[in-house]
C-alpha cells in the first residue's frame, strides 16, 4: 500500500497541537497501521512489525489516540483494535465477528451513505439534535468462524 505524505504531515500537525512530536516510533506505528490495511490489535501490530517494542508501541498508540491520529475501536473480545483516524483515511463501517473478535473495514455505496445520513438527520433533528457524523458497525460471524 502506498503511503500518502499528506497523511504523515497531518499526523505530525495533530501531534504538534498536543505538544507532542511525530517520533520515529510513532511514525513506525502509523506505517504498521497502514500496512495492516485493517483494524489491528496491539499484539497483532507487534507481530506484523518485529522492530516495535511493546511498551513504546503502546505509548505511541495512546498518545496518537489522544491527538486524534489513531482511532481505538472497542467491540468484542479482549483486545482493542486500532486504525488510523477516519478523517485521515476514508469513511467506512466495520464487520465485527462475535466469535473471534476480528474487525474488517467495509465501505458502502455513496447512495446508501446519503440515504443513511438523511434518515439519521431526520431522527436527530426531531430530537433537536445536530448530527455531525455516524458510526454503524455490523456484528455477526466471520467466514472462518462460520466453518469452524
Ligand atoms: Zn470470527
Ligand atoms: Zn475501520
Ligand atoms: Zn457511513
Amino acid at each position: 500500500m502506498h503511503t500518502d505524505p499528506e497523511l504523515h504531515r497531518s499526523a505530525a500537525a495533530r501531534l504538534a497541537d498536543q505538544d507532542q512530536q511525530y517520533t520515529t516510533n510513532r511514525r513506525a506505528v502509523v506505517e504498521a497501521l497502514i500496512a495492516a490495511g485493517a483494524p489491528i490489535t496491539l499484539p497483532g501490530l507487534l507481530q506484523a512489525d518485529g522492530t516495535l517494542a511493546q511498551s513504546s508501541a503502546y505509548r505511541s498508540l495512546s498518545v496518537m489516540v489522544e491527538a486524534g491520529v489513531v482511532r481505538r475501536l472497542v467491540h468484542v473480545g479482549d483486545h482493542a483494535h486500532f486504525e488510523l483516524a477516519e478523517d485521515l483515511t476514508e469513511h467506512h463501517h466495520h464487520l465485527i465477528c462475535e466469535g473471534c473478535g476480528t474487525v474488517v473495514d467495509v465501505t458502502l455505496p455513496d447512495e446508501v451513505e446519503i440515504a443513511m445520513d438523511q434518515t439519521f438527520e431526520a431522527v436527530a433533528e426531531a430530537a433537536g439534535f445536530t448530527p455531525n457524523h455516524h458510526a454503524v458497525d455490523i456484528y455477526g460471524t466471520c467466514a472462518d468462524c462460520r466453518v469452524a
